[in-house]
């Protein structure tokens, strides 16, 4: 089990310095699909401690015309068809081909080219390009699945057994929509048996884009690993995704900084990453930053430390809370998770309460009710 940092286009320096202070729990980075020559520095670092270098080819956001488009390697001019690549060897050749050479130096996996699994046709299309990649590379290969949950329940056993018998052993998986503070009980539960039946396929399953939904997958071994972004990307919504890209860009007002979303805060004790206001206003309170600050690092050297150094903090504690996890045994796990987000409601509860400024939106409960509700079920079914 382990955690596994996807590095947005600015992300290089801060994870190289977590890099070289030996994470406990972190088993992969995920290089930017367009910034990964600026990483290279951080690709060595992570080699150097044995940590996977992977690369996001984001194929899956080049089969509809948008803005920007270009500025990704695996661009051909014009949106990739699935219908065409479905019925083409050769078109598929090429692009496999292409997409192990755009792998940029470093990189001790190739990730195959994937598009949204929306169909059968998509689907059987990405087992065939995993294997093909599998085929021409020298390097192991993984395999990234995106796909509506509702698409996925009757079919990821199947799905499953198909990456196996094509050779794949790795696989991230991001059901779109999943993850955020807004999740109902039955979806994560549906979601927690796609995420089982793969793994019960023998594969490596990383929960993509994913933070408290991920961890406790981890925990109740639905997952052998899960992702997230440098203080981001903690859910997944590709239709957002693909829907962002089809308008143009907005002209940045004079003194934005732009440069896209901002690093949210991590607060362990209340399970939540906070966008940075939020969390500057709670940790203002003496009360509350006993509480819910940090001491690891850097942060160990300022009272504010989770607000001075975001992403900073980002790494050092969401890779700390995986390590403690890890190190209990794998029956334990569950309890332990049970606890921290119980401990989490309550705080949040609190929070909601007593410390809210008036017109600031409570922070929602609904996802750890939920995930509180699925571990009380399994534990009392075992
Ligand atoms: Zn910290």
């Amino acid at each position: 089990m382990s955690l596994q940092i996807a590095l947005g286009h600015n992300d290089q320096k801060v994870v190289e310095d977590f890099l070289s202070r030996q994470p406990a729990a972190t088993s992969a980075i995920v290089l930017d699909a367009k910034a990964a020559a600026k990483q290279r520095h951080a690709a060595e670092a992570a080699a150097e401690e044995g940590i996977k270098v992977l690369w996001e080819p984001a194929t899956q956001l080049l089969a509809a015309a948008g803005y920007g488009l270009e500025r990704f390697p695996l661009w051909g001019g014009a949106p990739y068809d699935v219908d065409v690549l479905a019925t083409s060897l050769e078109a598929r050749h090429v692009l496999v081909e292409r997409t192990i050479a755009a792998h940029p130096d470093g990189t001790t996996d190739v990730t195959a080219p994937h598009f949204y699994a929306v169909s059968d046709r998509a689907a059987h299309l990405n087992v065939d390009l995993a294997e093909a990649t599998a085929l021409q590379s020298d390097r192991p290969v993984r395999a990234i699945l995106t796909a509506p949950q509702r698409y996925l329940r009757s079919r990821a056993a199947a799905l499953g057994e198909e990456y196996h018998q094509a050779g794949i052993r790795h696989l991230e998986l991001r059901m779109s929509p999943f993850g955020g503070e807004d999740e109902s009980l039955k979806k994560i539960v549906d979601g927690f048996q796609i995420a089982q039946d793969l793994t019960e396929a023998g594969l490596h399953v990383t929960l993509g884009y994913s933070g408290n939904l991920g961890q406790v997958a981890v925990a109740l071994g639905h997952a052998a690993a899960y992702s997230v972004g440098v203080g981001m990307m903690e859910h997944v919504n590709h239709m957002t995704q693909v829907n962002r890209k089809s308008k143009p860009p907005k002209p940045l007002e004079d003194g934005e900084s732009g440069g896209g979303p901002q690093a949210g805060v991590y607060l362990p004790a209340l399970a939540y990453t906070a966008p940075l206001r939020v969390a500057r206003r709670l940790m203002e309170q003496s009360d509350l930053r006993v509480r819910i600050g940090c001491r690891v690092g850097s942060c160990g050297t300022s009272v504010l430390g989770p607000v001075l150094d975001v992403r900073g903090h980002y790494l050092h504690s969401r890779d700390l809370e995986v390590a403690t996890l890890m190190a209990k045994p794998a029956g334990w796990r569950p309890t332990a998770e049970l606890q921290r987000l119980r401990q989490a409601l309550t705080l949040r509860n609190q929070i909601n309460s007593n410390y809210l400024e008036v017109g600031q939106p409570a922070i929602k409960t609904r996802t750890l009710d939920s995930l509180i509700v699925d571990i009380e079920r399994v534990q009392a079914a075992s």
